[in-house]
């Protein structure tokens, strides 16, 4: 039977394990702020644009935390595995969806996929079904409408 002490257990964990992922947040966010006017200093915007998206994103990730919402995923709300947080304790996309978000290419700031141009020297009728001539049917699809 499932006694409400094991209950009790559990959230005392939760709440620690919250805890000590808290003060991961707030270490990771002096870091961060850290970094941002250490790459303002130095005047790199690209450092910069770096540390103030990662506060911005510890930041946001505190604000769930005070709103309970704190490890779940923001796309789908499944839990984020413990494992995940402890590594990257802003983390905000469940397994499922980081991995659509990696295969997509990462969170897409400013790839936009260039359509590459046709490699050159690679003539088209090279590829074999290319070279297969239309059959005698070939037109019947097109032109039959009337
Ligand atoms: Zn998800």
């Amino acid at each position: 039977m499932a006694s409400l002490q094991t209950l009790m257990q559990d959230y005392d964990q939760h709440r620690a394990r919250l805890e000590e992922l808290r003060d991961l947040l707030e270490e990771r966010l002096a870091a961060a702020r850290a970094d941002l006017s250490a790459a303002v200093t130095a005047g790199s915007a690209a450092l910069a644009g770096l540390a103030r998206r990662e506060s911005d994103a510890i930041e946001s990730a505190l604000a769930r935390m005070d709103r309970g919402l704190y490890g779940t995923c923001v796309r789908c709300g499944a839990f984020i595995p413990y494992g995940v947080l402890r590594r990257i304790p802003h983390e905000q996309l469940c397994l499922a969806c980081a991995g659509t978000r990696e295969r997509q290419g990462h969170s897409g700031a400013t790839e936009i996929p260039a359509p590459r141009p046709a490699p050159a020297g690679v003539p088209e009728r090279s590829r074999p079904e290319a070279a297969v001539p239309p059959g005698p049917g070939a037109g019947d699809e097109a032109g039959n409408g009337t």
